[in-house]
């Protein structure tokens, strides 16, 4: 059996687990990239299911861990998966939205040995966070963010990019500079759960994106060294797709609250069995299960990929993608230029070149992630974007 980019699946480890620990979130982001029906899923795991999963995880190579959500600080045992995991020395990185964050649990994390936080805004103006939000949230972030200097972690903010904020990057990167970041995470919204069902209305004009790059690179010449900005160009604007997780199955393992295990954060969509931690272990999962063998190596690849030079550059694209835009996972991704799909991506960009209702209208007719959108999202039996 193949893993990708290697010829033996022993030699594939999950370096890098992401716990995805509940889908419990306060704000309603309009690009939440939780799948659009996670309402429906079931009871997340417990404290202890948790520890099992990071401890199996660990024995077989896993050294770095990132609790996300949902807002992961929507559970009470943050501090105990923290303090427990760092004791079985993984690096530890809290991925939130600030909201819960407050001193008596930044000083728990910071005492636990938690790595580091990564805190997520939307947008610069209140305004605008509030808006994609659907919560008023700014100025409890910036609070946070105040906090997370005070206990002396690195600031990393990550802020998602589209059609409706794009024009203030200017703005978010001076934000960034007032709050002492050292890390920004400028990632442009990748089209996938909430954001492909919002996707014409958060697609930037190639316009909005050169300007946003400029403006970046013209940032980064003034700061230097002082602040590390990146820049996560859209899919939909390149003409190769990326290198989705260094491979299927490759380095990456992601655990839903309900604890289903996944190579990738959207894998959840594909018409494959998942294995669920409750049933199998970390080791069976990730050596044996189906759903992890089922795109390692090139066996499963179609043309073009199966011949193509570059296929162990960036093993086909992202197999949700292929999957959502053109029902068969093992296609090509249809952003690479060779892809016989890849008109469903110009025909994206070139509507999204075309002028689009004021951001008035928008807010009128923009899904928002919640419980009510997301079971209505569950009774649907296609992936076509209701909005
Ligand atoms: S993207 Fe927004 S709504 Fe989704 S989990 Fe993160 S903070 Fe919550
Ligand atoms: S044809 Fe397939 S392997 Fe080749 S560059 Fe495109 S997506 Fe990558």
């Amino acid at each position: 059996m193949q893993t990708a980019g290697s010829d033996n699946k022993t030699t594939s480890k999950p370096h890098w687990v992401n716990a995805e620990i509940t889908y419990q979130c306060p704000l309603h982001c309009v690009f939440c990239y939780n799948p659009v029906d996670y309402a429906k899923y079931g009871p997340e795991l417990t404290t202890d299911e948790w520890l099992r999963v990071f401890r199996e995880a660990r024995e077989l190579g896993a050294v770095q861990l990132g609790l996300s959500g949902g807002e992961p600080l929507q559970r009470k045992d943050v501090e105990v998966l923290v303090a427990e995991t760092t004791k079985m020395g993984y690096y530890v990185n809290l991925i939130t939205s600030g909201i819960g964050l407050t001193e008596k649990r930044i000083a728990a994390f910071k005492e636990g040995g938690l790595g580091q936080i990564q805190l997520s805004f939307q947008d610069s103006t209140r305004e605008m966070n509030d808006f994609l939000s659907s919560t008023r949230t700014f100025d409890l972030k910036s609070k946070v963010a105040k906090l997370i200097k005070q206990y002396e972690y690195p600031m990393v903010l990550n802020v998602v990019l589209h059609r409706l904020n794009i024009d203030h990057i200017g703005q978010i990167l001076e934000m960034a500079e007032a709050m002492g970041a050292e890390h920004v995470e400028l990632a442009n919204t990748q089209f996938y759960a909430w954001a492909f069902e919002n996707r014409k209305h958060l697609m930037p004009s190639r316009e909005q994106l050169e300007r946003a790059e400029r403006i970046t690179n013209e940032f980064r010449d003034r700061v230097g060294n002082k602040m590390k900005v990146y820049f996560v160009v859209p899919d939909y604007y390149a003409d190769r797709p990326k290198a989705c997780m260094n491979g299927w199955g490759a380095v990456f393992l992601n655990v839903t609250a309900d604890g289903m295990a996944l190579p990738c954060h959207e894998a959840r969509m594909l018409p494959l069995e998942f294995p669920n931690v409750r049933d199998h272990d970390v080791r069976w999962i990730w050596e044996e299960s189906p759903g992890f063998n089922a795109y390692r190596g090139d066996d499963w690849m179609q043309e073009p990929c199966r011949t193509c030079p570059e296929k162990t550059k960036d093993f086909g694209g992202c197999r949700c993608q292929a999957f959502m835009l053109t029902g068969d996972a093992t296609n090509a991704d249809p952003v690479c230029d060779k892809a016989p799909a890849h008109h469903l991506i110009t025909e994206q960009v070139a509507l999204a070149q075309k002028p689009q209702p004021p951001a008035s209208e928008v807010k009128q007719v923009i899904l928002f992630r919640d419980d009510k959108n997301s079971r209505k999202l569950a009774t649907r039996d296609s992936t076509t974007p209701i909005s």
